[in-house]
């Protein structure tokens, strides 16, 4: 039978609120299930970078925290490092950038377990059957958890077409490394200008890939791609090659959301938030204007399912005027491909499911509203 995915629109009243809301959505999900007594439940969500302010408000976080105590078991927050350099790039910027968006214990009730250690290269290497990789670097933490809950704002992205639970699993989860897998088939790349010499990456780099003459150079023969040179350059100077096309690397994501959802397929529940749907990623340090009116929740434990029914119901909406979407207002226009004509975003579905990550079939339950 296909998998039921749960949705909540956000029409409220007296004794029905968002909260309430939230809590129906995951138990009718199958929460009680998937987290048990004394477990490890690592909540997995996106803080925002530092100018953004579409992500997750930590009001709904902090419900979901709840319920999975009241459920007996140990939450935390998390989300990995960043690949590129920004407020979320080391654990402690990271923790900095969690706690000035209204993430702390003293709101959310639950610690802030930053994925991946301080460097973001703490992970282990997950065996995964894929068309790109046969193992896959997962940040410790995620692996290490009992269950996973995995808090989504769904929204655009200016690569993979659009961000949800896919997104968060696969680039949410992975350590450096693995994000610089994902986005790139070489190694980093020297801006001379920039390079003073200090020789401070050839000291982090274990591979004896970085040799410092007037300016640094990386062997790509030596080389293993594991990005930790990009952030221990005080300058700026090592940078990511964007090299992977938007189809190669959503299946690469697809691939990588696998391999952290391995052994806990049957211990991991999916909540996506259609609210605030801008073009562009939390990653981003601003976000524009919505792209939709505010949809409501998805709830369920089919990850490729979940995104598809999210899709769908972004679609089935009016476009937002003066907004980024350039065509396809109408609704069941495509609103993903009216801000990135050039991106299929069914990609990562289609091969998510290929890969056995899910399927794009469900059948939708509304709740009373
Ligand atoms: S750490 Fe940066 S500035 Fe220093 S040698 Fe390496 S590339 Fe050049
Ligand atoms: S990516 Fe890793 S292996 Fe490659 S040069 Fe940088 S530190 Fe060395």
């Amino acid at each position: 039978m296909d998998p039921e995915i749960f949705f909540a629109d956000l029409r409220t009243r007296h004794r029905r609120t968002l909260f309430d809301k939230i809590d129906e959505l995951l138990r009718r999900a199958g929460i009680e299930r998937c987290v048990r007594t004394g477990d490890l439940v690592a909540v997995k969500l996106h803080f925002g970078e530092r100018g953004n302010a579409s992500f997750l408000r930590p009001v709904f976080v902090r419900r979901v925290v709840d319920l999975i105590k009241e459920l007996g078991a140990k939450p935390f927050l998390t989300d990995t490092n960043t690949l590129y350099r920004g407020s979320r790039t080391d654990a402690v910027s990271h923790l900095e950038t969690a706690v000035l968006h209204g993430f702390s214990y003293a709101t959310v009730g639950a610690p802030v377990v930053i994925a991946g250690g301080l460097r973001g290269n703490t992970g282990l290497k997950i065996p995964v059957s894929g068309k790109h990789f046969r193992e896959a670097s997962v940040a410790a933490e995620i692996v290490h958890a009992d269950a996973l809950v995995v808090l989504s704002h769904f929204k655009g992205h200016d690569v993979a077409g659009f961000g949800g639970a896919i997104k968060n699993l696969g680039m949410g989860c992975a350590t450096r490394e693995g994000k610089l897998a994902q986005h790139s088939d070489v190694s980093p790349k020297v801006k001379a200008k920039r390079c003073v010499a200090c020789g401070e990456c050839v000291k982090w780099c274990a591979h004896a890939a970085i040799t410092v003459d007037e300016k640094a150079r990386i062997h790509p023969d030596r080389c293993v791609g594991c990005g930790e040179c990009i952030l221990t350059c005080p300058t700026g100077a090592i940078q990511i090659r964007w090299t992977e096309g938007p189809l190669t690397m959503q299946e690469k994501m697809a691939e990588y959301a696998l391999a952290a959802l391995h052994g806990k397929q049957d211990r991991a529940v999916f909540l996506n938030f259609l609210t605030q749907i801008s073009p562009a990623c939390d990653c981003h340090g601003h976000n524009d204007a919505a792209i939709v009116p505010d949809v409501g929740l998805t709830a369920g434990r089919d990850p490729v399912a979940i995104d598809q029914a999210s899709v769908d119901l972004v679609n089935a909406c009016p476009g937002r005027e003066n907004s980024a979407l350039r065509c396809n207002h109408e609704p069941g226009g495509d609103k993903f491909r009216g801000v990135y004509p050039q991106i299929d975003w069914s990609v990562q579905l289609s091969h998510a499911e290929r890969i056995g990550l899910g399927t794009r079939r469900y059948r939708l339950t509304r709740l009373d509203s």
